[in-house]
């Protein structure tokens, strides 16, 4: 009799002890997807926040921290890279004729024509205003062969002078390259020759594309 009410007794403790268990499973589950929905928002800020809402392009440092990276891949695997700077050319003249508005839809035309070039083996970013830096994997010739289509592809960009009827503006880009396997593996040292190619487009007569002596 008393074997019996112990077993009853034991029985319903164990029933007490697994209806817990499983309500602590469905709180630890519930838990784990809070957790990982916290984490998706985290990530998605953190996207969110590398990428500048003009261009919708890497912001700079965003940019610096793909490009380190790209640079050690090429660095490590013998590979040569690039970095192409693009520069919108006399922009403060289309702010001052057509207005800051017509000014952001340029920017943003430009910005989309760069788009297109991103890859796992291209990293594009807005560098500064109206310039933005392209860091890409490939011989001289490709990385040449890129430059010149960007620059072509901006002479074919246009679009309405906001508030304007019947006007539209058009745009040209300078572009300055440095090639890794020339300049070296370095970020500072490829920005400061790059720097000087676009330096040297402008002082030409814009529109064109150099690479530094
Ligand atoms: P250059 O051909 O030598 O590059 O001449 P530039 O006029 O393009 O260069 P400058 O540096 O004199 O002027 C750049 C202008 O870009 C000045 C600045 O007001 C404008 N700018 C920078 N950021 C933005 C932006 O986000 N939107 C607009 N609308 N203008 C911008
Ligand atoms: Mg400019
Ligand atoms: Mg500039």
């Amino acid at each position: 009799m008393q074997n019996r009410k112990d077993q009853e007794r034991l029985e319903n403790s164990l029933k007490g002890i697994r209806q817990l268990l499983t309500h602590l499973h469905g709180e630890v589950s519930a838990l784990e997807d809070n957790y990982s929905q916290v984490l998706l928002v985290l990530r998605k800020i953190e996207n969110a926040a590398d990428v500048d809402d003009l261009s919708g392009l890497l912001r700079r440092k965003a940019f610096f921290r793909k490009w380190e990276a790209l640079l050690m891949d090429c660095l490590q695997a013998g590979e040569n890279c690039g970095v192409l700077l693009v520069d919108i050319d006399h922009f403060k003249k289309v702010n001052d004729t057509h207005g800051h508005q017509t000014g952001d839809e340029v920017i943003k035309k430009v910005s989309a024509l760069l788009k297109q070039f991103e890859s796992p083996a291209c990293v594009t970013g807005r560098y500064g205003g109206e310039e933005f830096a392209i860091a890409v994997k490939g011989t001289d010739a490709e990385i040449l062969g890129m430059a010149e289509m960007i620059r072509r592809g901006a002479e074919r960009l246009h679009g309405p002078v906001v508030g304007v009827d019947n006007v539209e503006w058009k745009c040209t880009v300078s572009v300055g390259v440095a090639h890794a396997k020339k300049d070296g593996y370095e970020s500072t040292k490829l920005l400061k020759s790059a720097d000087d190619a676009l330096y040297d487009a402008k002082r030409r007569g814009r529109n064109q594309v150099r690479t530094a002596a």
